[in-house]
């Protein structure tokens, strides 16, 4: 388990103004990542998930960013990592709504 202090975050490297920054917290989450602001340029930002890597990620009002731009390219080239994963989301998505549609029918 890692111990990280509620107020001290690794130095990491900043999406917004790409410097090494030790963000803020803003607000604490347990089962989702550490909401965070950058002390330079204020954006909030968050911790990337990739495994060892410090830097942030950016936060958007609709959805965050899972990694940093670094770790979102290098994935992205070598694996396709991220266009399979939306793919698949997609693909339940649509397979939900259609159920939904035959359940409604058969309610007629
Ligand atoms: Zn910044
Ligand atoms: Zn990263």
């Amino acid at each position: 388990m890692n111990v990280v202090k509620i107020n001290d975050k690794i130095m990491g490297v900043c999406p917004y103004c790409q410097e090494k920054v030790s963000a803020r917290v803003i607000k604490k989450h347990i089962l989702r990542r550490d909401k965070c602001e950058c002390p330079l340029c204020l954006k909030i930002i968050y911790v990337c998930r990739y495994p060892g890597c410090h830097n942030y990620a950016s936060g958007g009002c609709v959805y965050d960013d899972e990694l940093c731009p670094t770790c979102a390219k290098d994935i992205a080239n070598s694996s396709g990592f991220i266009i399979k994963n939306t793919v698949k989301v997609a693909t339940a998505a649509v397979a939900v709504v259609v159920a939904t549609a035959f359940a409604k029918d058969k309610m007629k």
